[in-house]
């Protein structure tokens, strides 16, 4: 088998928050055979688009399996079914060219297919769970109910399984409203979010009744840096990379809001990002 492979490449160029340490065999599946093949013979870290990750840059990591050209999108009545290399921003272009509408939500958010349904990724009021009718990993189809979806959480959060591909149940709709929600949504990202610099989104979970952002600028802490890893000064729920962050930067700035906001208002912050490498990583 002739599968694309990377050797010794920095995993930080697969990252929206541009830190990670080295990989020795970086692969690039684009079937599902590759992967059966890969998993069967490896045990890799398992990557979409890289937009929810800290990898640890203190430590070379053997394998990992980044799925970006595993990425076929296909219609089958009104649904629409995507491999999980499939970058989301695809399948809502996808769904507009054939007028099919309910995931114009999604739009703007830089993950795969299977990265979103692993977080439940949602945004200005939708989410993975409102749209998916199933989904099929390396072990077995799940039916929408199987997955378990909760915030930021699905079934496949605390397990090992590829997502192999997600089929979205959506309608038939007007190409020219459908458009015009995802233009208003785009907008609204640029005008809030610091999409100029390297970050991984929103760093912490909603609280059940606080929003992380709102309790980290009412602290006080937009603009708080640990050297190039900084609170951005437009969205205090994003914590960024100003260039040169090392992941112990990064997880210093996170433990330092997190203590701060606590002290000063009671509230925990949990973690959205995922930790990869770091003493709290499940796959060790
Ligand atoms: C600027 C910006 C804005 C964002 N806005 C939003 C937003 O509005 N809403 C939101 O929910 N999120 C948002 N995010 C976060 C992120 O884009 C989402 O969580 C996204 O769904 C992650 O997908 P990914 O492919 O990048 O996953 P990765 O970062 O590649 O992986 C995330 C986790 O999923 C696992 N994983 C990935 N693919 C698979 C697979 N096929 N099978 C099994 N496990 C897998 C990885 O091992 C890792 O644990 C934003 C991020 C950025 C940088």
């Amino acid at each position: 088998m002739n599968i694309e492979e990377m050797r010794d490449i920095s995993l930080k160029e697969f990252t929206t928050l541009h830190i990670g340490g080295i990989c020795r065999h970086c692969y690039f599946p684009k079937t599902e055979e590759e992967i059966f093949y890969l998993l069967d013979h490896t045990d890799p870290l398992i990557l979409g688009c890289g937009s929810n990750v800290l990898i640890n840059d203190e430590t070379v990591l053997e394998n990992a399996l980044i799925l970006t050209k595993f990425n076929r999108i296909r219609k089958e009545g009104n649904t629409i079914v995507a491999d999980a290399g499939a970058r989301l921003m695809d399948v809502c272009l996808f769904a507009l060219d054939h007028d099919l509408t309910g995931m114009e939500f999604a739009y703007g958010i830089p993950g795969s297919v299977g990265g979103a349904i692993m977080m439940n990724a949602g945004a200005y009021g939708g989410e993975m769970i409102d749209i998916i009718k199933s989904v099929k990993t390396t072990v077995k189809d799940y039916t929408k109910e199987q997955c378990e979806f909760g915030y930021r959480h699905s079934v496949f959060s605390d397990s090992k399984e590829c997502i192999l591909q997600g089929t979205f149940q959506l309608k038939k709709g007007n190409r020219n409203l459908i458009a015009m929600k995802m233009k208003e949504l785009i907008e609204k990202r640029i005008e809030k979010q610091p999409l100029e610099s390297y970050s991984a989104g929103s760093t912490f979970k909603r609280g059940q009744d606080f929003y992380a952002s709102q309790l980290i600028s009412e602290c006080g802490l937009k603009g708080y840096r640990v050297n190039d890893a900084q609170v951005s000064m437009k969205h205090a729920g994003f914590l960024i990379n100003n260039g040169h962050a090392s992941y112990r930067d990064f997880m210093q700035l996170i433990e330092d809001v997190q203590r701060k906001v606590f002290e000063m208002t009671g509230k925990k912050l949990e973690c959205e990002v995922k930790i990869i490498g770091g003493k709290d990583d499940l796959r060790k």
